[in-house]
């Protein structure tokens, strides 16, 4: 409701038309998700004072509409298409002028056979120096232009990384999205069969958020998201791949680990997160502590991508089963046991 309240006063403030767009805006706002939208709003209002419905039509566009990525890259190639056509069409006109280049040089070599007398063989050299002069000219135009297309394309290449790092990258943790993972748990397979080194994954799960949520908000319990996903990015090495999984399960890569370190990270995460007292920021209230499960499994070589996370999944469910805020792996007893361990999805 505060968030509510925060983009309803803005836009009573400013004037704006009471449309989703703008309730959008100023609610993402209010939120403080996105500090760069942000940022924009408040130098766009120190500039001018107001936010024209242009303004507003950009922000959307480059802050919220779910367009906005696939319009960045379609922006991004079409840029790309212009500099190589730009600089095909000044190659085009630099080979043009090079081949009459050598066309009037070879001119002038007949001339000079032909030539007897001092001012005939001055009037060839004048003219000499002439044509290498265009000559210079056009090739210093070329090097300039390549030179500012070696820049426009490096920065469109950083344009084009950013994108592609937001593509994969989960808004509200940060951590990589769900497709990230899949293609980077596929390749880690690979890499490990090749390698002949150990590769362990574990899955995570929020015990009894759903009562949390209830009890504290949903935009509370996405803070409790972001916690979760800060403890594991601790926990995690370099090499490790963290993971935001599903709506509140989090899944982690750890390539060359053997199940018992990988036991031993889990448990690592799984204490940072209990031991932290949880605190609303914008009224000091208490809410005391969170717990997760989690389920650790290590690949086998008959595994597949799909084996391998039904496994881990079985450990989490494992783990839910005995008590919950506890790690679980497959070699426990508990886990082989379980029945209906296959029916977790
Ligand atoms: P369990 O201990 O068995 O895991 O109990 P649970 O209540 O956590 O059950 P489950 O794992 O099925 O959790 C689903 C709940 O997680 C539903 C919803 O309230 C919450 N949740 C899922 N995604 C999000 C999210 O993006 N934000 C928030 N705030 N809550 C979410
Ligand atoms: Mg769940
Ligand atoms: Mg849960």
């Amino acid at each position: 409701m505060a968030f509510a309240e925060i983009a309803l006063g803005q836009i009573k403030a400013l004037g704006q038309a009471a449309i989703p767009r703008n309730y959008e805006i100023w609610y993402a706002y209010a939120t403080g998700y996105h500090p760069s939208l942000n940022q924009t709003i408040n130098e766009t209002l120190q500039r001018s004072g107001a936010l024209a419905e242009a303004d507003l039509e950009k922000i959307h566009r480059t802050y919220l509409s779910p367009a906005r990525l696939t319009e960045r890259i379609d922006s991004v190639g079409s840029h790309v298409k212009g500099e190589i056509e730009q600089v095909m069409a000044m190659i085009d006109a630099a080979a043009g002028s090079a081949s009459s280049y050598t066309e009037s040089l070879a001119g002038m070599s007949e001339k000079l056979v032909q030539s007897k007398d001092r001012d005939g063989l001055r009037a060839i050299v004048e003219s000499l120096v002439q044509t290498t002069k265009e000559m210079e000219v056009s090739n210093k135009a070329l090097e300039e232009r390549l030179s500012a297309s070696k820049q426009e394309i490096n920065s469109l290449q950083e344009d084009l990384e950013t994108v592609r790092t937001e593509s994969l990258t989960d808004p509200l943790t940060q951590l990589a999205n769900r497709k990230f993972f899949d293609t980077t748990l596929e390749e880690a397979i690979i890499e490990a069969r090749a390698n002949n080194e150990p590769l362990s994954l574990m899955l995570t799960d929020i015990d009894h958020f759903k009562n949390f949520n209830d009890s504290f908000g949903h935009l509370t319990g996405d803070q409790v998201l972001r916690l979760v996903a800060l403890s594991l990015k601790q926990n995690v090495k370099g090499q490790d791949t963290a993971a935001r999984y599903g709506g509140e399960e989090f899944a982690v890569i750890l390539p060359n680990t053997v199940l018992r370190s990988a036991i031993t990270v889990a448990d690592h995460v799984r204490r940072a997160v209990m031991t932290k007292e949880l605190m609303k920021r914008s009224t000091g209230e208490h809410l005391g502590r969170i717990t997760i499960s989690i389920g650790v499994a290590t690949l086998h070589k008959s595994d597949t991508v799909q084996s391998l996370i039904e496994r881990t999944d079985a450990c989490l469910y494992a783990a839910k089963r005995h008590g919950r805020n506890r790690v679980m792996c497959e070699t426990d007893p508990e886990v082989s046991a379980s029945p209906t361990a296959q029916q977790v999805a």
